[in-house]
């Protein structure tokens, strides 16, 4: 089973709307006219509107870094999934482990929004991963499977094509830490694993599972090169157009 390679950009809250367009638009020089791996940036909400008119009539997609759950309503400050949609976003990020640590964030909550996604034909980057803490007392493997299947119950497999899984180790982010080439695989392998329980061998082949957690130029080529690696979500490099076309020029090599 062939999965496209994607490299999502995570920009966090970074960058004002007038730097989100520059940014844009050097990376839509670099890597913006190819469609062999699949490029999407996720600017702050702020800076959507902009971004989809920049990224029309290029093969970069628009995503966003999260959503609440509900349709519309009295939930001051908060966006939906049809607002995004109403702005040619196609990916967003669900579940990241900042939204888990400061925001109270768990997966039942996440699980509503990938649900709601879904429902509105975004493409949910569902993000999970272990703490040191975890890692140390060797849980890794049972935290991320809980968070695989809490956050994925009664996901419809109609919409299996539209899920995408992003292993992040806590500890990795934002760090410089990152997993080697192994730790990432053997993990990845089990999150497959676990996909496979759920929704069968041959649905849980086409489901894209990334990497994230200190992914840079220079160590992505490895990353990239293991069976169940199939892309990046990608923080600090790709508030850097160089750096970020970086990682995608080693996925067209990979
Ligand atoms: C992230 O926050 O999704 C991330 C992977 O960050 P960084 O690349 O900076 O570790």
């Amino acid at each position: 089973m062939s999965r496209k390679y994607l490299i999502a950009g995570n920009w966090k809250m970074n960058k004002t709307a007038t730097e989100a367009v520059d940014l844009i638009e050097e990376v839509k020089s670099l890597v913006g006219n190819q469609s062999s791996v699949q490029v999407c940036v996720c600017p702050s909400f702020t800076s959507l509107a902009k971004a989809s008119e920049l990224v029309e009539e290029s093969q970069l997609l628009l995503g966003a870094q999260d959503m609440n759950a509900e349709s519309s309503g009295a939930f001051t400050g908060e966006i939906s999934a049809e607002m995004l949609r109403d702005l040619y976003v196609s990916f967003v990020i669900l579940g990241h482990s900042e939204r888990r640590q400061f925001f109270g964030e768990t997966n039942h909550s996440v699980n509503k929004k990938i649900l709601a996604a879904v429902e509105n034909n975004l493409k949910p980057i569902y993000c999970i991963g272990e703490t040191l803490e975890e890692r140390e007392t060797e849980k890794t493997l049972d935290v991320v499977g809980s968070q695989v299947r809490e956050g994925l119950e009664s996901f419809p497999s109609q919409s299996i094509e539209n899920l995408v899984l992003a292993y992040e180790p806590v500890w990795a982010i934002g760090t410089g830490k990152t997993a080697t080439d192994e730790m990432a695989q053997e993990v990845h392998a089990y999150i497959r694993k676990v996909l496979t329980d759920i929704f069968g061998e041959s649905s849980a082949s086409k489901i894209r599972i990334l990497y994230g957690g200190s992914m840079k130029p220079e160590n992505a080529a490895g990353l990239l090169a293991q069976e169940d690696v199939d892309g990046g979500l990608i923080g600090g490099a790709s508030l850097t157009a160089r750096a970020f076309s970086g990682i995608v020029e080693a996925a067209l090599n990979a």
